[in-house]
């Protein structure tokens, strides 16, 4: 029930039907008697600057989620980003200060870590494929950096943003080797699908059959696609005997650092 006395969160994007937040958080709320309601807000690119405007001034709101398109876009528009954010040009979720100041973070790398520990991978000395280097790919590897990752190679036909990607460990992580041509898949203790390949009920792989003939039992594999929930790319990796992660578990693992940098719930839920 939303009261009078209700204080809110939001998550913004567009479309916005197809996210999950609303309603994990509302039951969050609701299980732990928390007065707190999470809205779906679905805006018209052309009102971004007018929203931002908005949220520096709505008393009751605590903060926002953010999604596609709308990551990169809010991050130029807030008065303070984390180390993270900053260096991803890119934020997932806003906090509003008491004062009305705007906040932002990236927490989809720490939701993709977060998922792979509870598989028992520990990052620091490892070696891991980050396939696809848009804004979920670039937050993944920063994320691997900053754990203390050995080695990252990276795959996309963007050699644009492969590049980008590149300079970004480079300056942020000096000491982790980045590779940018793949030959095959042995020694990777960590093989990521960042990419949107696989998504819907597309047969599609995001690695060669060459490449993927080269998969070992010991890597573990995950996908950030959340539908299907079991991607061409993890069907392929189960029938080798390696340990899956799915796009749900990292969107899952996200939700208590999003609820914690807004302040409406601890980081563990
Ligand atoms: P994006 O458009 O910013 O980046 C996608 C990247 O994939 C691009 O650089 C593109 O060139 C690359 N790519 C396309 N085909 C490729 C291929 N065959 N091999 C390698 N790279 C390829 O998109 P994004 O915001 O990074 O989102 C990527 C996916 O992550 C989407 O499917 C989105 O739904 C999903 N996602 C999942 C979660 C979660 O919590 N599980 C969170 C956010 C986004």
């Amino acid at each position: 029930m939303i009261r009078g006395s209700t204080e809110l969160v939001a998550i913004v994007g567009s479309p916005i039907a197809q996210v999950k937040s609303p309603q994990n958080f509302n039951t969050w709320f609701t299980n732990n008697q928390c007065n707190l309601a999470m809205l779906p807000i679905d805006l018209q690119a052309s009102a971004l600057d007018a929203f931002i405007g908005t949220l520096h001034g709505w008393h009751n709101l605590r903060g926002c989620v953010v999604t596609v398109p709308y990551k990169q876009a809010v991050a130029s528009r807030l008065d303070g980003l984390s180390q993270r954010a900053a260096a991803l040009g890119s934020v997932n979720v806003i906090r509003r200060e008491r004062d009305g100041r705007l906040l932002g973070d990236n927490v989809d790398g720490a939701g993709f870590l977060g998922a792979a520990r509870k598989h028992g991978f520990e990052p620091a000395g490892k070696r891991a494929l980050v396939i696809g280097c848009g804004g979920v790919g670039s937050a993944i590897a920063y994320a691997l950096g900053a754990a203390g990752i050995a080695s990252v190679a990276l795959s996309d036909p963007c050699t644009a943003r492969m590049g980008a990607v590149c300079e970004l460990l480079g300056q942020a992580f000096p000491e982790v080797a980045i590779a940018t041509r793949v030959d095959a898949l042995e020694g990777f203790d960590l093989l990521v699908n960042a990419s949107p390949v696989g998504m819907g009920g597309n047969a599609a792989l995001p690695l060669s059959a060459a490449l993927l003939a080269t998969l070992q039992p010991g890597t573990l594999v995950a996908d950030v696609v959340t539908s299907p929930e079991i991607t061409p790319l993890l069907k392929r990796a189960r029938e080798v005997g390696c340990k899956v992660q799915t796009g749900p578990e990292m969107a899952f693992a996200q939700l208590g650092h999003l609820g914690a940098f807004m302040g409406v719930t601890p980081l563990e839920i």
